[in-house]
């Protein structure tokens, strides 16, 4: 453990040099070896920190944030720096100092009898559902960026992806937290209970709160039972509205055990193919598709249940064509048209992504209205509009005019967010369903953002971190 006294005696050095006077060199990256963590997952950002603290438990985690805090910088806790809002990212003040998680990877408890398990803030989603998945048990939260993302990160931003219509958000799956507060001491929350209603829920005040009021050090989750059929199926439809006909049906057909349903363009199709040549593309040519998923254990026919639900979309003229994967691969391929689509957009270049939710009844709508603002005002722009419907989530992505030239790309990203938000606002939508606010969005929110909110967010905020030392700039700005 470091001494706090330390620092007076290290006043005259760097607070580099300081750090790794008080925390030892194996927890402290300074210099060149710090540019990795300060740049966003795209590479269109790159700023600098101090330092690199990378803490391998919960007592150097508690360490290096009472060493951080004497030398009064700010701390920016970082996972697996897949964010899309800039959360991890030091600002460029020269002031501030990342905590990676990256070293805490251990699973502490799988209890199989509960369906639950206690998991550290540094294991990658990926491998914790690997890991799960060998004791038959099914951790749901599946995204995109999973094999890079951390489990802390995916609480701090309640993060949300493909599985949400059916297991919730990342806070339906949390039952405890521990977390280092700002002045270092630890709130020990990692319980096993699904049920306790014992006052207010600390916990639920860290989860989306991007790290702004402390460091998650590890979870306990919920485990469900692993979904031995999986039925996935591309379905080409008239248009978007259709999707959402198709969407309330099977919510009513598939008796709760569609998984996923994601929705896409037609340029959806270019767009992966463009990033992943070797894809199998099975449907072409059609003004909208969708993507379904029915999983399920035990005594169901997941097969027979989706032949059947496809038979009566095809009888009503909602669905015009459709495959259904006949195996594992089949199943990855069509999943892989999901996640090239956004691989093929980043290889096209700079370009506005959005993650806005409207409410479902009003989806298509919105979207109609949304592209055609921005086509009217940005011709040359391209818009492709995909998401989790289920949940109302759109990520309306905007593709500038690039033969404008590059000095045209920002004002012309910034011109298409104002544009759709000014829409999104007469629908009493989101400016953020699931990535959060970050420092990215932080201008867009405190602009949307009520005074009595901001009232209580403030209030918070200073109640638990007293010096504003956690993620400063983060989600919003204290004076
Ligand atoms: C290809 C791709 C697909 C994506 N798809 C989705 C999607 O479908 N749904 C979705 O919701 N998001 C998605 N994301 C965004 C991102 O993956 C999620 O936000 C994810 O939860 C971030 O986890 P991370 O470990 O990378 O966190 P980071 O990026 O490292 O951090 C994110 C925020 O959490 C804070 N933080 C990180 N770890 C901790 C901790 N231990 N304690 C306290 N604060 C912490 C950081 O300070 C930062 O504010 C996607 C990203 C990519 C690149």
């Amino acid at each position: 453990m470091i001494e706090m006294d330390k620092t007076a005696q290290t006043g005259d050095m760097s607070p580099a040099a300081q750090l790794v006077e008080m925390l030892g060199p194996d927890l402290v990256l300074t210099g060149e070896a710090t540019l990795p963590y300060c740049r966003d997952w795209h590479g269109d950002v790159q700023t600098g920190a101090i330092a690199v603290l990378r803490p391998r438990s919960t007592p150097e985690v508690q360490a290096c944030v009472k060493a951080a805090a004497a030398l009064r910088l700010g701390v920016v806790p970082q996972g697996g720096n897949t964010g899309l809002v800039l959360g991890a990212v030091p600002e460029s003040s020269g002031a501030q100092v990342v905590i990676t998680l990256e070293r805490m990877t251990q699973v502490r408890t799988l209890d199989v009898d509960n369906f639950s398990a206690v998991v550290e803030a540094g294991v990658v989603l990926e491998q914790f559902k690997e890991t799960v998945a060998k004791a038959g048990l099914f951790f749901p939260l599946t995204l995109g960026a999973q094999g890079s993302c951390r489990i802390g990160g995916n609480v701090a931003t309640n993060a949300g992806g493909v599985n949400v219509l059916r297991y919730g958000m990342t806070r339906d799956l949390v039952l405890g937290l521990e977390v280092v507060l700002p002045d270092g001491s630890l709130f020990e929350g990692l319980s096993l209970l699904r049920k306790d209603n014992r006052g207010i829920d600390l916990k639920q005040m860290f989860i989306g709160a991007e790290g702004t009021l402390g460091i998650i050090t590890a979870v306990s989750v919920k485990l469900l039972p692993a979904p031995d059929q999986v039925a996935t199926a591309l379905i080409a439809l008239p248009k978007l509205a259709d999707a959402i006909d198709l969407y309330r049906r099977a919510r009513r057909e598939c008796c709760d055990l569609m998984s996923a349903f994601e929705f896409m363009p037609p340029l959806a199709m270019v767009l992966a193919k463009e990033a992943m040549p070797d894809l199998q593309i099975p449907l072409t040519g059609y003004p909208a598709y969708a993507l379904i998923e029915i999983s399920g254990s035990g005594l169901v026919d997941i097969d027979a249940l989706m032949e059947r639900f496809l038979e009566t979309a095809f009888e009503s003229g909602l669905a015009l064509d459709g495959v259904v994967a006949q195996s594992h691969a089949q199943a990855k391929n069509l999943w892989d048209i999901r996640e090239g689509m956004n691989l093929g957009q980043a290889e096209r270049g700079r370009h506005m992504r959005s993650d806005i939710s409207v409410p479902l009844s009003r989806l298509a709508e919105f979207v109609t209205e949304a592209e055609a603002a921005l086509t009217a005002e940005m011709p040359g722009c391209v818009c492709v509009s995909y998401g989790h419907i289920g949940d109302g989530n759109v990520h309306l992505n905007v593709m500038p005019d690039y033969s404008l030239g590059e000095d045209q790309i920002d004002p012309q990203i910034s011109m298409a967010k104002k544009i759709m938000n000014a829409v999104l606002d007469r629908y009493d939508g989101s400016i953020s369903a699931e990535h959060g606010i970050g420092r990215l969005k932080k201008e867009d929110f405190e602009a949307r953002l009520p005074d009595v909110h901001r009232a209580l967010l403030t209030s918070i905020k200073r109640a638990v971190d007293p010096h504003l030392i956690m993620n400063p700039g983060c989600q919003i700005d204290l004076p």
